[in-house]
């Protein structure tokens, strides 16, 4: 049976199809991966709002009664790395720093699983106040999203005028112990002239940057294939101040090519999301704040984990509802096919 919610994707409540799927407990599919990685959205709520990303008015608030509890987060994380073969967990949203039971989810989902790598996205706001509890929970890394370092054209690119509490939340996080951190940025036309100096400060202050191509699930549906800067535009601009030399990828599923920065130890990851897919060397799975599961980005397909918890679903039963969910993915987003019909949920509700 197929449920359609008001301006949500199609919700599959029924049982996926299990057709051919070879008897194992990973998360395989039909195209030969296996998903280790789970990426666990929280909220929707977000203290900026990223023009790549969220709508000016932020996205429309999740019922409270539809938000997966911290229990029932830590219980399908559990059961992922337990029973479905999940390597590594990261927490993201909306801005996962906007839920206060953040460290709690973090210190449960640790107590059960003391040795799994838990990481976590986010903007790096308010993080200056919670960096030390985050790693007293059991968080072990971060990824902070920063596009530039001029801020005005921070202000610009997320409608808030926030750089200066970034700057704080990485420099807390370093002393908390997060390290390596990653820093993320968003490829637009707006921040390629400063991407030099995103650069700079990057080493600078030693974080890893990695560019990202801007794909199209921002919420004011103005991505166009025709203006997106690509991978190749990021290079040639880099390349007027850095000599930037071939450096290959970390592993063959990590999504980001690494360029050493003059000579090294430096270097810089390109992920060429669209012009370059990996999908299929994709090894992700996602849950959403309202409790899907979701197999892919681009996919519309989920299914309602949510409903299952609260029919007093085993864990036998939630489990073999993942297994579904994954063994039907599709083979990739086919952004640069044409006819390429972008998700209904954007990367704020689906979690990135
Ligand atoms: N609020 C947190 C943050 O910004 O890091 C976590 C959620 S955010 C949706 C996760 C990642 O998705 C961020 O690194 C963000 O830059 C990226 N992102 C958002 N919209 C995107 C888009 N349209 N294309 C590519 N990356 C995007
Ligand atoms: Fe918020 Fe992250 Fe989306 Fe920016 S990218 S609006 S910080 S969820």
């Amino acid at each position: 049976m197929t449920v359609v919610a008001m301006g949500m994707p199609a919700v599959r409540s029924g049982r996926p199809s299990m057709d051919g799927r070879p008897d194992t407990p990973y998360l395989v599919d039909r195209f030969g991966r296996t998903a280790r990685d789970l990426r666990v959205s929280i909220t929707e709520k977000c203290s900026l709002r990223c023009t790549y990303c969220m709508p000016e008015e932020g996205l429309p608030p999740i019922p409270a009664d539809e938000l997966l509890t911290t229990a029932e987060i830590v219980r399908l994380v559990v059961l992922a790395v337990r029973e479905m073969g999940i390597h590594e967990v990261r927490f993201t949203g909306g801005e996962p720093l906007m839920r206060h039971d953040l460290e709690q989810i973090i210190a449960g989902c640790r107590a059960e699983l003391p040795e799994t790598p838990m990481a976590m996205t986010t903007n790096g706001i308010g993080l200056e106040h919670r960096a030390r509890k985050l790693v007293a929970a059991g968080l072990n890394r971060i990824n902070v999203s920063l596009d530039t370092v001029d801020r005005e054209g921070f202000a610009r690119l997320t409608r808030r005028d926030r750089l200066p509490s970034v700057f704080a939340g990485i420099r807390a996080a370093r002393q908390a112990g997060l390290t390596p951190i990653k820093v993320n940025a968003v490829l637009m036309r707006e921040n390629l002239a400063g991407a030099a100096d995103l650069l700079q400060w990057c080493i600078q202050e030693g974080c890893e940057l990695r560019f990202i191509e801007e794909m199209p699930l921002d919420a004011d549906h103005e991505w166009a294939r025709a203006n997106m800067i690509t991978a190749a535009e990021l290079l040639e601009v880099l390349g007027t101040r850095f000599t930037l030399t071939e450096a290959g990828r970390e592993d063959p599923s990590a999504p980001a090519e690494r360029w050493q920065v003059d000579g090294g130890p430096a270097t810089v990851g390109i992920i060429a999301s669209v012009t370059r897919s990996f999908c299929g060397d994709c090894d992700r799975t996602r849950l959403t704040a309202d409790g899907r599961i979701r197999s892919c980005l681009f996919s519309d397909q989920e299914y309602d984990v949510r409903a299952a918890l609260r029919s007093e679903a085993t864990d036998g039963d939630i489990a073999t509802l993942w297994r579904g969910a994954m063994w039907n993915k599709w083979a990739g987003h086919g952004i640069a096919e044409a006819g390429f019909v972008p998700p209904e949920r954007t990367m704020g509700a689906i979690g990135g």
